[in-house]
């Protein structure tokens, strides 16, 4: 294995320039299995040293090399105190909108949603999707390797959140009827592994919510040089993550299959396991070498909607909303308290036509 950039890598900040990048002698890739592969980026989004690959034969973006667990267990401890400070307590802020976020996705996705059981969220982060899940009739449990997100939720959201690793949680298979795990893949040394077991946790008919950023968007939207992490081992795009839940044996549900179709949101259950389709990976490689070079090239992000300066304003904009929303309240467990009424209100009243 490589070991190009890996000293910058532990803090996710450069440790100096020089660093020799040397050629394609990577491990075979976990989805395709291609030894081919091809450096796309020697920085992260601070501007650490920090080398990420992408597959020549599917497109998976990684980050090489990847970083042991007593590597990651450092990272996490030291990333920890220092994006947090102490500070245990999300903002009043930060809490209405994810509320907002959540119970809009758990609106959209109802159907879903409505069907009640045990759950867990494995990452169950400030506890939002938990304290909207047991407002739905769920038996719900969270996992959180943060103490002061993992306090908070049971302290101030009155949830029974333990403090874990998904490693160690060790659940007896068959145990939930619906599992989510939200911005927790991408930071798995194995995520095929990590799916594989998910799966087997998994009630029959029980579904796993999945959900990962999507490397080919946020190339499209983010400035350059601005995508990489080193908590972010792997970069996945819909094609790449739909290809490693088919590999775990995962098959997305028929009735969100459309609504999510370009997301990388996924609701599955366990079914048949798939081997990848070598052509379609091949294009997607293809198209992701276009898209992450397009990134390279560009001065500026390309907007979906609108020119640069416009998305800012509307992203300040949407800031303040929050922050004056968020002030009517009289503390968090009161958000809390109004997006689960509101939740509740919008499932009591009859669909739209
Ligand atoms: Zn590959």
């Amino acid at each position: 294995m490589t070991t190009c950039c890996g000293t910058g890598g532990m803090t996710g900040r450069g440790t100096g320039q020089g660093t020799a990048l040397r050629g394609d002698d990577t491990k075979g890739c976990i989805l395709c299995g291609g030894m081919k592969h091809e450096l796309v980026s020697e920085r992260d989004r601070h501007g650490g040293l920090l080398c990420t690959r992408l597959c020549a034969g599917c497109g998976l973006i990684r980050n090489d090399p990847v970083p042991t667990e007593p590597e990651l267990d450092a990272f996490y401890a030291s990333a920890y105190r220092e994006s947090y400070k102490g500070a245990s307590v999300p903002r009043r802020r930060q809490v209405w909108r994810n509320f907002d976020r959540t119970k809009r996705h758990m609106l959209t996705y109802r159907d879903v949603y409505g069907q009640g059981g045990r759950w867990l969220d494995l990452g169950s982060g400030s506890g939002e999707f938990l304290y909207l899940a047991r407002a739905m009739g769920a038996e719900v449990e969270g996992v959180e390797p943060h103490e002061g997100y993992c306090l908070y939720s049971r302290d101030t959201l009155g949830l029974p959140v333990r403090r874990a690793t998904l490693d160690s949680s060790g659940y007896d298979p068959g145990s939930f009827d619906l599992i989510r795990l939200s911005h927790v893949l991408e930071h798995m040394r194995d995520p095929l592994r990590t799916l594989i077991q998910l799966r087997a946790w998994l009630r029959p008919g029980g579904v796993l919510y999945v959900e990962v950023p999507d490397i080919a968007e946020e190339a499209r939207n983010r400035l350059r040089g601005r995508l990489f992490h080193y908590g972010h081992i792997n970069n996945f795009d819909p094609v790449t993550l739909r290809a490693l839940a088919g590999a775990a044996g995962l098959v997305e549900l028929g009735r969100t299959k459309q609504r999510a179709a370009q997301t990388t949101g996924l609701f599955l259950t366990a079914g048949a396991t798939l081997v990848p389709d070598a052509a379609a990976l091949a294009r997607n490689a293809v198209t992701m070498r276009a898209i992450m070079a397009d990134h390279a090239k560009a001065l500026l992000p390309r907007p979906p909607k609108g020119t640069v300066i416009g998305r800012f304003v509307g992203r300040v904009h949407e800031r303040l909303r929050e922050a004056v929303t968020a002030s009517r309240f009289r503390c968090h467990r009161a958000i809390a308290e109004d997006a689960a009424q509101s939740l509740q209100a919008s499932l009591n009243a009859p669909l739209a036509a």
